[in-house]
This record gives structure tokens, C-alpha cells and sequence, in this order.
């Protein structure tokens, strides 16, 4: 029997993205155990965040867990909006993408990338993994594709914004991705 691992979220694409990489275990939902999961995100930093959730969802399920924060950094801001990324203008995507092009408006730079920190908790160790993936905000929305910041990221490994791109070739190359290759190489015996 696969080694069982309960995933902090009711995102089905994260979950599938979890699925395909960790393949020797088996990824649970909250949901399909009957939990109802809902923790405040408080740490100043995406390990931070990632592991209350990872530690949360264990003091519930008593079995091992996964989590994960991400973000986009802006460097000309100080790595903002960082771990407030979901809620930087207090509205909804495009809201924070007007907020984030205002900004910028006068900014010197527009380098930026986005940050993905993934947690495993089992109750007594802690492995975490970091990705990044590294590109430039526009000057306007460009592609209607993705989700959050995905249409003003104009990808560094793609050449085209992640509104422009396909799921999998953003797959390939993102935060996420990256953070995931790297953690499922630690669980896996092979880092
Ligand atoms: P989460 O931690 O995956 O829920 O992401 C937090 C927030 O960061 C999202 O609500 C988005 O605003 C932003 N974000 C994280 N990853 C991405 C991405 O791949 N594309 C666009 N926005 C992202």
C-alpha cells in the first residue's frame, strides 16, 4: 500500500500537478476525508504560511501532509506583493493587476518572479522545498489565459506571458513545478 498524504487545498489542477509528480504515495483532499479545512494565513514568508497550513491540517488528520504558499515578488517593490499576492488590492485579480501596473507606473525595473514554497509535515519532520520561476511585468494585460498575475508575467523560460501559455508548457517550467521536482526528490530518496 502507498504511503498517505494529505494535501492542503481543494484546487483540482494543484491536486493533479501533486498527483503526476508523487507518484509513490497517495495524495488525499481534505474533502475526501471529511474535513473541513480553513486556516488563517498569518507568516510573513511563504515557508512561513505553508507550514501553519502543513501543521494545521496534520493536528487534524493525524497523517502526513502537504502544503504549499506562492507568490509573485517584484523587485522594484521590495518583493511585493510577496505573501499578500491574493489580497494586494483588496479586490479581485484584475484589481490587483491595476494596482500592480499603478505601482509600477514610475518604477525603475520590472524584474520580478514568482515563489513557490511546498511543506511536508509528518509531526515530528519538517521538508520543505522552494521553486521560482523568473520573468518581467508588462506594461499591459497581455493573453486571457492562467489565473492571478498570469497575464502581465512575461515568462524569462517562455518568451510570451503566462496568459499567453498553455497549461503545460507553464507547467514545465513554473513555480510550482519546480518546488514540487525538487520536494519529490527529498521524499523520494533521490536529494
Ligand atoms: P497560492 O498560494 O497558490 O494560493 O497563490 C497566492 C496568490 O499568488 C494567488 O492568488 C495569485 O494572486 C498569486 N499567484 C501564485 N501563483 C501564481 C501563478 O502561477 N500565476 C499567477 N498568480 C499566481
Amino acid at each position: 500500500m502507498k504511503k498517505q498524504i494529505v494535501l492542503a487545498t481543494g484546487n483540482k489542477g494543484k491536486l493533479n500537478e501533486f498527483r503526476a509528480i508523487l507518484k509513490d504515495y497517495e495524495i488525499l483532499t481534505p474533502r475526501e476525508l471529511n474535513v473541513d479545512f480553513d486556516v488563517e494565513e498569518t507568516g510573513e514568508t511563504f515557508y512561513d504560511n505553508a507550514l501553519i497550513k502543513a501543521r494545521a491540517l496534520y493536528e487534524i488528520c493525524k497523517l502526513p501532509t502537504l502544503a504549499d504558499d506562492s507568490g509573485l515578488c517584484v523587485d522594484a517593490l521590495g518583493g511585493a506583493p510577496g505573501v499578500f499576492s491574493a489580497r494586494y488590492s483588496g479586490g479581485n485579480d484584475k484589481d490587483n493587476i491595476d494596482k500592480l501596473l499603478n505601482e509600477l507606473s514610475t518604477a525603475k525595473g520590472r524584474k520580478a518572479h514568482f515563489s513557490c514554497c511546498i511543506v511536508y509535515y509528518d509531526g515530528a519532520s519538517v521538508v520543505s522545498a522552494t521553486g521560482e520561476t523568473h520573468g518581467i511585468i508588462t506594461r499591459e494585460v497581455i493573453g486571457n489565459g492562467g489565473f492571478g498575475y498570469d497575464p502581465v508575467f512575461l515568462s524569462d523560460d517562455l518568451g510570451k506571458t503566462f496568459g499567453e501559455a498553455s497549461e503545460d508548457e507553464k507547467n514545465k517550467i513554473s513555480h510550482r513545478a519546480r518546488a514540487l521536482a525538487q520536494l519529490a526528490d527529498i521524499l523520494h530518496g533521490k536529494a
